[in-house]
């Protein structure tokens, strides 16, 4: 079987500042990756890449058999295949919960109000937030907020879910009811690349957990590989500070 969404020796550089050097990655249909490395390692900019927000100075992006990473591709064709979500949330504060998570549906995939609405209401209902469709983001906590920004990125049914640090802006008694549905959305099969500090999380949910240092991958493996017997130095240096 290929990979859903392949990297291969991604270079991108700001200025004369190279951040990822030659970064191979590929992500299987349904698997669960980990993205984990210090702050300034590249893994925002990783994921900004793959998702098309950055464009690349060499190497190549590949989904399915396409390379997206080619200039004449449409981006938002490609990105309306992915769900993204950043550290903060994103939500519109001037729309409502229901019309934040239907946008892309309405929008983007020309889905019928009334179907679009009906899916939303169904996710909102599985994640404990139905009684907050009509209300504006600003009446929700820091972490359903986030939970919604979750739910509007699946709303689409996308192929791939990309994630970046999606509980560090979250006080901590907030970020395990996110987890939570990271964790339900993996177990259902959902393919997801998600940047992480939450090494527990990662251990438990990840299929294959990849350590970035410094704009390469030093190490990846299964968790309890990774994180129970690291092979490099570097990776056992970081995975120190956790601990
Ligand atoms: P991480 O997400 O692992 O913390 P980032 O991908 O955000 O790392 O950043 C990697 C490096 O790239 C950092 O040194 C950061 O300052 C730099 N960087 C990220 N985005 C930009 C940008 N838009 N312009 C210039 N430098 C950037
Ligand atoms: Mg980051």
């Amino acid at each position: 079987m290929s990979a859903l969404l392949r990297a291969e020796a991604v270079v991108k550089s700001f200025g004369d500042r190279e951040v990822l050097r030659g970064v191979d990655l590929s992500l299987d249909r349904h698997e669960v990756v980990a993205l984990i490395g210090a702050s300034g390692s590249g893994k925002s900019t990783l994921l900004r890449c793959l998702n098309l927000l950055e464009p690349i100075d060499d190497g190549q992006i590949w989904l399915d058999d396409d390379d997206i990473s080619d200039p004449r591709v449409d981006a938002n064709r490609v990105r309306a295949r992915f769900g993204a979500v950043f550290q903060s949330y994103n939500l519109f504060p001037h729309l409502t919960v229901l019309d934040n998570v239907t946008l892309a549906s309405r929008v983007v995939h020309r889905m019928p109000r009334r179907e679009a609405e009906e899916r939303a209401r169904d996710l909102l209902q599985r994640i404990g937030l139905a009684e907050f469709a009509k209300a504006h983001p600003d009446r929700l906590s820091g972490g359903q907020q986030q939970r919604a920004a979750i739910v509007r990125a699946i709303a689409t049914d996308p192929e791939l879910l990309l994630l970046d640090e999606v509980t560090s802006a979250l006080d901590p008694e907030l970020v395990g009811e996110v987890l939570e549905l990271v964790r339900q959305l993996a177990a259902e099969g959902t393919t997801i690349l998600m940047a992480t500090h939450e090494m527990a999380f990662a251990r438990d949910v990840a299929d294959r957990v990849v350590f970035l240092d410094a704009g390469t991958i030093v190490e990846e493996g299964p968790p309890a590989q990774l994180f129970g017997a690291p092979r490099e130095a570097r990776t056992r240096e970081f995975l120190a500070r956790f601990t």
